[in-house]
């Protein structure tokens, strides 16, 4: 997907033009992957921009940044009004996709990346539904990975951490090469573990079922806590249990969530229909208000926005 050029980074402390904002070939994070970033999106409200869960957001990549042993010389409140400057400082009206980075930056080289300096960079561009609105409206074709989704004991799960997207690069092409269009990665134990940028619900018996995202080696998506809410508020329970691919084979509906991706309904596992391949009742009710809610239209969810 095309990055849209907007006009200013934030890189440590400093708005830089979007033409300017390079690094040095040398930078550490390029070559070894140590570094961490989020995925954030900030949407048009009545009341002007709002970003969504941006506390819970920032505060997932400093625990990033915590497992992975860097040092962040900025505060949650820093980031946070740093973010919320970048959005305002750019011209996205419409809402933008906002990617917070911290990086390992030139000067040292070697596998130890303690020498090395801690940088940070925010940047946001316009982003569309990461899946295409075909698929958000539909549902996705969803192929099981011949990838294993890393263990947490060889990658922590729990950070977004850079190089821990090969895993899900890896899974990505084979999915999309094979003519799908995602994939569903399990863990070395064989239970479902989550997407390459996504986790995912089925409906069994009419209640939600999610992995639960320790023992799965998932990340703990904020979507996923969203969603949670919102099903416990429409009266539908939510259950963290494991589940294997037979699981996602015999679901009665099935979708995935993520910030980029939100909420997108499952037409298939794998091509075995899930349903009767459209999007299922339930998984329309928690897509609709979830749509609903990150554009400040519910009330209820206001907490969930911190305006620019
Ligand atoms: N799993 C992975 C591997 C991801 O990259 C993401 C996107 N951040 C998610 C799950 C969903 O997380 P969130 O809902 O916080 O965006």
């Amino acid at each position: 997907m095309a990055i849209t050029p907007t006009k200013k980074i934030w890189m440590d402390g400093e708005f830089v033009d979007w033409d300017k904002a390079t690094v040095h070939v040398l930078t550490h994070t390029l070559h070894y992957g140590t570094g961490a970033f989020e995925g954030i999106r900030a949407y048009k409200t009545d009341k002007g921009l709002a970003i969504f869960r941006l506390e819970e957001h920032t505060k997932r990549l400093l625990n990033s940044c915590k497992i992975l042993g860097m040092e962040v010389k900025y505060s949650l409140e820093d980031l946070v009004e740093a973010t919320k400057e970048t959005v305002r400082i750019n011209d996205v009206p419409d809402g933008c996709y906002i990617r917070p980075l911290v990086y390992l930056g030139y000067g040292e080289m070697g596998v130890n990346p303690q020498p090395s300096p801690v940088n940070i960079a925010i940047a946001v561009w316009p982003w569309g539904a990461y899946l295409g609105d075909h698929g958000a409206a539909n549902g996705v074709r969803m192929k099981i990975s011949s990838w294993s989704r890393h263990s947490p004991n060889a990658m922590p799960t729990a950070s977004k951490t850079v190089g821990g997207y090969v895993n899900s690069g890896l899974a990505k092409v084979e999915a999309i090469n094979a003519g799908y269009d995602e994939a569903i990665m399990l863990g070395v134990d064989g239970r479902v573990s989550e997407c390459t940028g996504e986790n995912l619900f089925i409906v069994r018996d009419g209640y939600l079922v999610s992995p639960p995202p320790s023992e799965a080696g998932a990340l703990r998506g904020v979507t996923l806590s969203s969603i949670h809410r919102i099903a416990n508020d429409l009266g539908y329970e939510v259950h963290f249990e494991s589940m294997r691919r037979d699981d996602l084979y015999l679901a009665e509906e099935a979708f995935l969530t993520g910030t980029a991706a939100e909420v997108v309904p499952i037409a298939s596992v794998d091509d075995r229909i899930v349903g009767d391949g459209s999007p299922g009742p339930i998984t329309l009710r928690v897509q609709g208000i979830y749509n609903q809610a990150v554009r400040g239209q519910l009330p209820q969810y206001e907490s969930w926005l911190t305006r620019v």
